[in-house]
């Protein structure tokens, strides 16, 4: 299939190219999207059932081109004083970054972030053709203040996207480096907190600093506390003009009136969904110790994932864990292996399997 036939009249600079994604494999433990292992309770199940069938009963229509009830209800669970005008949404928040990119990024714009992280990034960036650029993370993978402030006085972008929590290492940031990075960059500044309900205590959401930094734009997501990845809804906070512009890029109806009355329905029934969310932070505690007592690297996570190593050959534990039914991520830096936080049963699966491998 890939590389593309010739024939195939591709843009140049895609043609070398595969789809993203990660290995999507049958009858295996999946602990390698960062997923919610647990499905929606019986009544978030019922609610979503009723939802869709009454939308289904208006299809031959157009669904609310704004989406207005269900930034309505994003807003009321975000708190913090936000209202619909100042709440984007779009399927996942790959969409909303990519209308992120098509508004602020595009030809002779910039756009920089600091590796490792989410490797979709880079695509938004490519597909929107905007230029990207990437300064490095410390060695404990946090942000380093005079290295980020440093490489945005240089460049100059028009968009800043940092992960908080980030993915692939887990890192959260300090309100000072967003405050800092807010600082000088003279664009929009994204924080995407896909995994912000997962944070330890004490560590902040850039929710905090909205009101007094119009170009700060939140990033959020239903994919992964929500255990709502298959509804596809992801959202963004930030001024009502930020809004307006995004309103400008976004393809008319976007989102369907099915994904609406499904994200409606389970932000109305949050209360089940996000039941789980305080024992997979406990899980992913343990899951870190478990793995630091057998002499394994550890980074510091703050999401339902755990970044560790370091392995000279990682391929060959992935292999080895795929082998005996568990599949993980290899991601991040040479070395290193992501892992997502499951069921108990899940997780003992995973340890034999881990003990297995590098015995
Ligand atoms: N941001 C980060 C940091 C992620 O890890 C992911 C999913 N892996 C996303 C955004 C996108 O999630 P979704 O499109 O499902 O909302």
């Amino acid at each position: 299939m890939f590389p593309l036939p010739d024939w195939v009249p591709l843009r140049d600079e895609l043609r070398e190219l595969e789809p993203y994604g990660a290995p999507q494999i049958r009858d295996v433990i999946n602990l390698n999207v960062n997923e919610n292992p647990y499905p929606p309770g019986p009544e978030t199940v019922a609610a979503i059932t009723r939802a869709v069938t009454d939308a289904t009963s208006t299809l031959n229509r157009y669904p609310d081109r704004e989406a207005s009830e269900l930034r309505d209800a994003l807003a009321g669970y975000l708190g913090h004083g936000l209202t619909a005008e100042r709440i984007w949404a779009a399927n996942g928040s790959n969409e909303v970054m990519l209308h992120v990119l098509q508004a602020f990024g595009g030809p002779g714009r910039t756009a920089v972030s600091f590796a490792p992280t989410y490797s979709m990034y880079p695509e938004y960036a490519r597909d929107t053709h905007t230029q990207w650029v990437t300064g490095q993370r410390e060695d404990d993978f946090t942000v380093g203040v005079d290295r980020a402030v440093t490489l945005i006085g240089d460049e100059q972008p028009d968009v800043v996207l940092l992960a908080s929590p980030n993915n692939p290492t887990g890192t959260a940031l300090p309100l000072d480096t967003v405050k800092a990075v807010l600082d000088v960059a003279p664009g929009v500044v994204v924080i995407d907190e896909a995994y912000s309900e997962f944070r330890r205590a004490g560590t902040p959401t850039a929710l905090e600093l909205l009101d007094d930094h119009p170009r700060l734009l939140v990033s959020r997501t239903m994919s992964k506390a929500f255990a709502l990845a298959g509804g596809r809804l992801g959202y963004l906070a930030a001024d009502a003009s930020i809004i307006d512009a995004l309103r400008i890029v976004r393809l008319p109806y976007h989102l369907s009136a099915v994904s609406q009355a499904t994200a409606l329905a389970a932000l109305r029934n949050s209360a089940e969904l996000l039941a789980r969310v305080d024992e997979l932070r406990v899980a992913r505690d343990d899951l870190a110790a478990w793995l630091r007592a057998r002499g394994h690297e550890v980074a510091d996570s703050d999401a339902n994932f755990v970044l560790f190593g370091r392995f000279p050959d990682r391929h060959a534990v992935w292999q080895g864990l795929v082998d005996r039914g568990v599949l993980i991520r290899e991601t991040g830096p040479e070395g290193w292996l992501r892992v997502s936080v499951g069921t108990p049963a899940e997780m003992a699966q995973f340890y034999q399997a881990l003990e297995e491998v590098t015995a």
